[in-house]
Protein backbone atom coordinates (compact mmCIF):
# COMPACT_ATOMS: atom_id res chain seq x y z
CA UNK A 1 0.00 0.00 0.00
CA UNK A 2 1.41 3.71 -1.06
CA UNK A 3 1.89 6.02 1.81
CA UNK A 4 -0.57 8.15 0.00
CA UNK A 5 -3.53 5.47 0.29
CA UNK A 6 -1.92 5.02 4.16
CA UNK A 7 -2.83 8.90 4.57
CA UNK A 8 -6.47 8.53 3.05
CA UNK A 9 -7.53 6.05 5.03
CA UNK A 10 -6.21 7.15 8.19
CA UNK A 11 -8.27 10.55 7.23
CA UNK A 12 -11.20 8.59 6.86
CA UNK A 13 -11.02 7.45 10.03
CA UNK A 14 -10.50 10.56 11.41
CA UNK A 15 -13.16 12.12 10.32
CA UNK A 16 -15.35 8.67 11.14
CA UNK A 17 -16.40 7.58 7.73
CA UNK A 18 -15.76 3.98 9.01
CA UNK A 19 -18.32 2.54 6.28
CA UNK A 20 -16.20 4.06 4.01
CA UNK A 21 -13.00 2.73 4.71
CA UNK A 22 -12.71 -0.43 2.34
CA UNK A 23 -13.24 1.81 -0.48
CA UNK A 24 -11.25 4.58 0.50
CA UNK A 25 -8.63 3.09 -2.21
CA UNK A 26 -10.66 3.62 -4.98
CA UNK A 27 -12.41 7.02 -3.78
CA UNK A 28 -12.07 10.28 -4.77
CA UNK A 29 -10.52 12.55 -1.67
CA UNK A 30 -13.35 14.97 -2.34
CA UNK A 31 -15.88 12.81 -1.87
CA UNK A 32 -14.92 11.71 1.66
CA UNK A 33 -14.68 15.20 2.95
CA UNK A 34 -16.97 18.58 3.67
CA UNK A 35 -14.60 20.70 2.41
CA UNK A 36 -14.58 21.38 -1.81
CA UNK A 37 -12.40 20.12 -3.91
CA UNK A 38 -8.89 21.48 -3.60
CA UNK A 39 -6.04 21.43 -6.17
CA UNK A 40 -3.16 20.00 -4.24
CA UNK A 41 -5.30 18.45 -1.56
CA UNK A 42 -4.59 21.44 0.70
CA UNK A 43 -2.01 20.11 2.67
CA UNK A 44 1.71 19.90 1.80
CA UNK A 45 4.18 18.15 3.94
CA UNK A 46 7.98 18.03 3.67
CA UNK A 47 10.92 17.62 6.42
CA UNK A 48 13.40 20.16 7.78
CA UNK A 49 16.05 18.14 9.39
CA UNK A 50 14.35 15.37 11.31
CA UNK A 51 11.32 17.51 11.72
CA UNK A 52 7.79 17.34 9.73
CA UNK A 53 6.16 20.15 8.78
CA UNK A 54 2.81 20.25 6.78
CA UNK A 55 1.66 23.41 5.50
CA UNK A 56 -2.22 23.39 5.73
CA UNK A 57 -4.30 25.59 3.28
CA UNK A 58 -7.01 27.63 5.45
CA UNK A 59 -8.50 28.41 2.16
CA UNK A 60 -8.57 31.22 -0.14
CA UNK A 61 -10.29 34.61 -0.22
CA UNK A 62 -12.23 35.10 -3.33
CA UNK A 63 -10.73 37.90 -5.61
CA UNK A 64 -10.50 41.38 -4.87
CA UNK A 65 -8.33 44.27 -5.28
CA UNK A 66 -4.78 44.02 -3.83
CA UNK A 67 -4.22 47.81 -3.43
CA UNK A 68 -4.19 49.36 -1.06
CA UNK A 69 -4.18 46.92 1.54
CA UNK A 70 -1.03 44.63 0.11
CA UNK A 71 0.56 47.55 -0.85
CA UNK A 72 0.22 50.70 1.40
CA UNK A 73 3.22 52.81 1.08
CA UNK A 74 2.55 56.04 -0.18
CA UNK A 75 3.68 56.93 -3.27
CA UNK A 76 4.66 53.76 -4.33
CA UNK A 77 0.76 52.50 -5.96
CA UNK A 78 1.73 52.60 -9.77
CA UNK A 79 5.27 50.83 -8.90
CA UNK A 80 3.48 47.79 -7.33
CA UNK A 81 1.17 48.03 -10.16
CA UNK A 82 3.69 47.31 -11.77
CA UNK A 83 5.19 44.59 -9.92
CA UNK A 84 1.87 43.02 -10.14
CA UNK A 85 1.76 43.03 -13.94
CA UNK A 86 5.35 41.96 -14.58
CA UNK A 87 4.24 39.04 -12.52
CA UNK A 88 0.95 38.11 -14.75
CA UNK A 89 -1.18 39.01 -11.53
CA UNK A 90 -4.38 41.22 -11.88
CA UNK A 91 -4.22 43.34 -8.52
CA UNK A 92 -7.78 43.98 -9.32
CA UNK A 93 -8.34 40.16 -8.85
CA UNK A 94 -5.67 39.68 -5.92
CA UNK A 95 -6.58 36.33 -4.14
CA UNK A 96 -5.13 35.82 -0.56
CA UNK A 97 -4.20 32.60 0.91
CA UNK A 98 -4.10 31.58 4.49
CA UNK A 99 -1.56 28.86 6.04
CA UNK A 100 -1.03 27.61 8.94
CA UNK A 101 1.21 25.15 9.73
CA UNK A 102 1.13 21.06 11.61
CA UNK A 103 5.08 20.78 13.02
CA UNK A 104 5.23 17.17 14.07
CA UNK A 105 8.17 16.78 16.10
CA UNK A 106 8.69 12.90 17.58
CA UNK A 107 5.64 12.46 19.84
CA UNK A 108 4.60 16.37 19.63
CA UNK A 109 2.33 17.71 16.95
CA UNK A 110 2.88 21.33 17.41
CA UNK A 111 -0.38 24.06 15.21
CA UNK A 112 0.74 27.58 14.04
CA UNK A 113 -2.21 29.54 13.72
CA UNK A 114 -5.47 28.50 13.49
CA UNK A 115 -7.01 30.16 9.90
CA UNK A 116 -10.47 31.71 9.95
CA UNK A 117 -12.53 29.30 11.30
CA UNK A 118 -16.09 29.05 10.54
CA UNK A 119 -17.60 28.08 7.62
CA UNK A 120 -14.81 29.12 5.99
CA UNK A 121 -11.76 28.09 7.45
CA UNK A 122 -10.62 25.01 6.24
CA UNK A 123 -7.68 24.26 8.89
CA UNK A 124 -9.46 21.45 10.06
CA UNK A 125 -10.74 19.72 7.36
CA UNK A 126 -7.07 19.70 5.70
CA UNK A 127 -5.98 18.59 8.94
CA UNK A 128 -8.04 15.20 8.57
CA UNK A 129 -6.48 15.51 5.07
CA UNK A 130 -3.10 14.70 6.40
CA UNK A 131 -4.43 12.40 9.02
CA UNK A 132 -4.28 14.47 12.17
CA UNK A 133 -7.46 14.94 14.57
CA UNK A 134 -7.75 17.94 16.62
CA UNK A 135 -7.40 15.96 19.51
CA UNK A 136 -3.82 15.03 18.44
CA UNK A 137 -2.64 18.27 18.77
CA UNK A 138 -0.79 18.97 21.99
CA UNK A 139 0.41 22.27 21.10
CA UNK A 140 -0.85 25.82 19.67
CA UNK A 141 0.89 28.85 19.17
CA UNK A 142 -0.39 31.58 17.73
CA UNK A 143 1.76 34.75 15.90
CA UNK A 144 -0.74 37.47 16.52
CA UNK A 145 -4.03 37.82 17.34
CA UNK A 146 -5.95 39.15 14.10
CA UNK A 147 -9.13 36.98 13.27
CA UNK A 148 -7.69 35.23 10.14
CA UNK A 149 -5.17 33.89 12.75
CA UNK A 150 -7.29 33.02 16.03
CA UNK A 151 -10.50 32.44 14.04
CA UNK A 152 -10.31 29.04 14.63
CA UNK A 153 -9.51 28.35 18.26
CA UNK A 154 -12.56 28.21 19.38
CA UNK A 155 -15.59 26.16 18.35
CA UNK A 156 -19.39 26.22 19.12
CA UNK A 157 -17.83 28.10 22.27
CA UNK A 158 -15.49 25.27 23.03
CA UNK A 159 -12.20 25.39 22.48
CA UNK A 160 -10.91 23.28 18.76
CA UNK A 161 -7.88 21.50 20.02
CA UNK A 162 -8.88 20.55 23.06
CA UNK A 163 -6.27 18.65 24.48
CA UNK A 164 -3.52 21.72 23.57
CA UNK A 165 -1.34 24.00 25.47
CA UNK A 166 -2.20 27.11 23.84
CA UNK A 167 0.83 29.37 23.51
CA UNK A 168 1.19 33.54 22.92
CA UNK A 169 3.33 35.91 23.22
CA UNK A 170 3.05 37.63 26.53
CA UNK A 171 3.07 41.22 24.69
CA UNK A 172 0.22 40.40 22.29
CA UNK A 173 -1.93 39.34 23.96
CA UNK A 174 -1.82 41.98 27.01
CA UNK A 175 -2.41 44.17 24.11
CA UNK A 176 -5.44 42.63 22.54
CA UNK A 177 -6.93 42.25 26.19
CA UNK A 178 -6.47 45.75 27.14
CA UNK A 179 -8.58 47.15 24.05
CA UNK A 180 -12.32 47.94 24.74
CA UNK A 181 -13.54 45.16 22.96
CA UNK A 182 -10.85 41.95 22.74
CA UNK A 183 -11.37 39.22 20.17
CA UNK A 184 -13.89 36.70 21.59
CA UNK A 185 -11.85 33.74 20.89
CA UNK A 186 -8.75 34.97 22.90
CA UNK A 187 -11.16 36.11 25.61
CA UNK A 188 -12.99 33.16 26.01
CA UNK A 189 -9.63 30.95 26.13
CA UNK A 190 -7.48 33.48 28.27
CA UNK A 191 -6.66 31.29 30.92
CA UNK A 192 -5.81 28.63 28.96
CA UNK A 193 -2.65 30.15 27.48
CA UNK A 194 0.77 30.02 28.45
CA UNK A 195 2.39 33.40 27.85
CA UNK A 196 6.10 33.66 26.42
CA UNK A 197 8.84 36.30 25.22
CA UNK A 198 10.23 36.21 22.37
CA UNK A 199 13.73 34.14 22.32
CA UNK A 200 11.61 31.48 23.97
CA UNK A 201 10.99 28.00 23.04
CA UNK A 202 7.43 27.06 22.38
CA UNK A 203 8.41 23.56 22.03
CA UNK A 204 11.07 21.07 21.34
CA UNK A 205 12.98 22.29 18.11
CA UNK A 206 10.79 25.86 18.03
CA UNK A 207 11.80 29.29 18.88
CA UNK A 208 9.59 32.62 19.15
CA UNK A 209 11.39 35.29 16.74
CA UNK A 210 10.58 39.02 17.90
CA UNK A 211 9.05 40.13 14.25
CA UNK A 212 7.07 42.93 16.10
CA UNK A 213 5.57 45.81 13.46
CA UNK A 214 2.79 43.97 11.70
CA UNK A 215 0.89 43.87 15.45
CA UNK A 216 2.84 45.18 18.30
CA UNK A 217 3.77 41.69 19.83
CA UNK A 218 3.80 39.75 16.71
CA UNK A 219 5.97 36.41 17.10
CA UNK A 220 7.08 33.97 14.27
CA UNK A 221 8.58 30.70 14.65
CA UNK A 222 11.96 29.24 13.83
CA UNK A 223 12.02 25.73 13.63
CA UNK A 224 15.53 24.28 13.14
CA UNK A 225 17.01 20.50 12.95
CA UNK A 226 19.68 18.68 11.52
CA UNK A 227 21.70 21.90 10.48
CA UNK A 228 18.71 23.41 8.90
CA UNK A 229 16.30 26.22 9.95
CA UNK A 230 13.35 27.61 8.53
CA UNK A 231 10.45 30.14 9.80
CA UNK A 232 7.19 30.08 9.90
CA UNK A 233 6.97 34.11 9.35
CA UNK A 234 3.38 34.09 10.11
CA UNK A 235 2.19 38.13 9.10
CA UNK A 236 6.04 39.40 9.20
CA UNK A 237 6.64 38.51 5.86
CA UNK A 238 3.65 40.46 4.11
CA UNK A 239 2.85 39.90 0.24
CA UNK A 240 5.07 37.47 -1.50
CA UNK A 241 6.56 39.79 -4.48
CA UNK A 242 6.26 43.70 -2.85
CA UNK A 243 7.75 42.86 0.64
CA UNK A 244 10.82 41.46 -1.04
CA UNK A 245 11.12 43.61 -3.61
CA UNK A 246 11.00 46.67 -2.10
CA UNK A 247 12.28 47.53 0.79
CA UNK A 248 9.98 50.11 2.33
CA UNK A 249 7.03 48.02 1.67
CA UNK A 250 3.97 47.89 4.40
CA UNK A 251 0.97 46.64 4.37
CA UNK A 252 -2.51 48.39 5.31
CA UNK A 253 -2.75 45.67 8.13
CA UNK A 254 0.71 46.71 9.22
CA UNK A 255 0.32 48.70 13.02
CA UNK A 256 3.11 49.86 13.47
CA UNK A 257 4.83 50.30 9.32
CA UNK A 258 8.33 51.89 10.56
CA UNK A 259 8.24 48.82 12.48
CA UNK A 260 7.23 46.10 9.97
CA UNK A 261 9.42 47.35 7.32
CA UNK A 262 12.45 47.40 10.06
CA UNK A 263 11.83 43.50 11.20
CA UNK A 264 11.29 42.48 7.15
CA UNK A 265 14.53 44.10 6.40
CA UNK A 266 16.31 42.25 8.96
CA UNK A 267 14.86 38.99 7.98
CA UNK A 268 15.32 39.24 4.92
CA UNK A 269 19.05 39.87 5.51
CA UNK A 270 19.48 36.99 7.52
CA UNK A 271 17.56 34.81 5.72
CA UNK A 272 19.27 35.41 2.10
CA UNK A 273 22.90 35.47 4.76
CA UNK A 274 21.95 32.18 6.01
CA UNK A 275 19.55 30.38 3.22
CA UNK A 276 16.88 30.08 5.90
CA UNK A 277 13.88 28.60 4.65
CA UNK A 278 10.46 30.83 4.91
CA UNK A 279 6.49 29.73 4.79
CA UNK A 280 4.42 33.10 4.88
CA UNK A 281 0.98 32.78 5.83
CA UNK A 282 -0.83 34.74 3.00
CA UNK A 283 1.82 33.90 0.59
CA UNK A 284 0.77 32.20 -2.68
CA UNK A 285 0.12 28.34 -1.33
CA UNK A 286 2.31 25.54 -0.70
CA UNK A 287 4.11 29.04 0.47
CA UNK A 288 7.32 27.59 1.44
CA UNK A 289 10.24 29.30 -0.20
CA UNK A 290 13.63 30.81 -0.30
CA UNK A 291 14.85 34.20 0.55
CA UNK A 292 17.67 35.83 -2.19
CA UNK A 293 19.21 39.36 -2.69
CA UNK A 294 18.49 41.13 -5.53
CA UNK A 295 20.28 44.49 -5.92
CA UNK A 296 19.23 46.72 -3.22
CA UNK A 297 16.71 43.89 -2.30
CA UNK A 298 15.35 40.75 -1.86
CA UNK A 299 13.21 38.19 -3.95
CA UNK A 300 11.27 35.25 -2.65
CA UNK A 301 12.17 32.20 -4.68
CA UNK A 302 8.50 29.63 -4.64
CA UNK A 303 10.22 26.07 -3.31
CA UNK A 304 9.04 23.64 -6.52
CA UNK A 305 6.53 21.20 -5.21
CA UNK A 306 7.72 17.69 -4.54
CA UNK A 307 5.36 14.62 -4.04
ZN1 LIG B 1 -3.03 37.49 8.56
Amino acid sequence: MSKSQVTRRDALKVLGATGAVAAAGTMPIAMAQAAPATNGGGFYRFKVGDITLTVLSDGQSPPGNAFPNWGATPGKQAEFEAAFRENFLDPTKFVNNFNPMLVENGNNKILIDTGRGGTGGQTVANLARAGVTPAQINTVFITHGHGDHIGGLVTNGQPTFANARHVMGETEMQFWLSQATPPANLATLKDKFTLIKAGAEIAPGLTAVDTAGHTVGHLAVQIASGGQTLWHLGDAGGHAILSFRFPDHFLGFDANPQNAVATRAKLWQAAAADKVMVVGYHFPWPAVGNVKRSGNAYEYVPAFFTF
